[in-house]
């Protein structure tokens, strides 16, 4: 059936034997598997930013997330945050690798005088230069080296808490991250994983007693996230070290903020729900 009959007219001589859907389905499902097949790398997302050291004035180059390119998925329940292809947190430090001065990416710019000093006198004098990564990408070996190598740094220049817990986290973080692409068919490799977990829970554990020290110390923000987040952030590792009366204490704040996002209220209240369900069946 000629569906175009009477356009002849026209002089569309050709119309006779065009199909109204077909084609346009054939050229989706070309699209969609070329969609399918595009492979994308972790240094698509990257770019390498000079920089000046702090301490030592050399100037080198490190690895940053080209943040407009990278899609944000939705966060862990701790909020660790999730991107679509690559995992940012691996690139959150900066480390000069002439004097070993290293920090969190944004307060390394940020040193006082009297810090400069402590951090040459007990980090550079001692540093031996290696370059830290020379690789297109970061690994987890390499990232959770320098973030030692910041928490180092933060402790030696007499950082805040929030910035030691900060940087803590983000290692218990990149720690279980590790641990989950390990293997474990053999005994050796079994252990090794646990031990990997053990010492991601030690980093884990800092953090929340750096946190709890830190919001009775300081100001907000604390590392760029506001008091309500701090807020989720403590009743969640409350919650997983079992102290659930802190962590509803933690979730009634949250819940009750002016401030709060509707989503973070949302996640309090989830967990609210989570911690009302384990004591309930504790009782029967
Ligand atoms: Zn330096």
């Amino acid at each position: 059936m000629n569906l175009f009959s009477g356009l002849e007219k026209f002089g569309l001589k050709s119309v006779a034997s065009m199909q109204v859907f077909e084609e346009e389905q054939k050229e989706k499902k070309e699209m969609d598997t070329a969609k399918k097949e595009t492979v994308h790398t972790e240094e698509e997302f990257l770019f390498d930013k000079k920089m000046a050291c702090s301490v030592c004035d050399k100037e080198f180059k490190t690895k940053r997330v080209k943040n407009g390119r990278v899609r944000m998925l939705k966060s862990d329940p701790d909020l660790r945050p999730r991107f679509q292809f690559i995992d940012t947190l691996k690139y959150g430090i900066t480390s000069c690798p002439f004097c070993g001065y290293t920090a969190i990416n944004r307060n390394f710019e940020h040193l006082a005088p009297v810090q400069r000093k402590l951090v040459k006198e007990q980090i550079s004098s001692q540093f031996k230069p290696t370059i830290l990564y020379d690789e297109a990408t970061i690994s987890y070996d390499t990232a959770i080296d320098r973030y030692k190598l910041s928490l180092v740094n933060a402790i030696v220049k007499k950082g805040k808490a929030s910035e030691k817990s900060y940087i803590c986290l983000n290692l218990a973080w990149l720690l279980r991250e590790k641990a989950a692409t390990m293997p474990e068919s053999v005994p050796g490799e079994k252990a090794a994983k646990a031990e990997c977990l053990k010492e991601g829970e030690t980093f884990y554990e800092q953090a929340y007693e750096g946190f709890m020290k830190a919001i009775s110390q300081e100001m907000f923000p604390m590392c760029g996230m506001e008091e309500s987040t701090v807020d989720y952030l403590l009743a969640y590792m409350a919650f997983h070290f079992k102290k659930y009366d802190i962590s509803a204490k933690f979730l009634t704040s949250v819940v009750t903020s002016p401030s709060a996002s509707r989503r973070a209220k949302d996640m309090a209240l989830d967990l609210r729900n989570e911690i009302r369900a384990i004591l309930a069946k504790q009782k029967q």
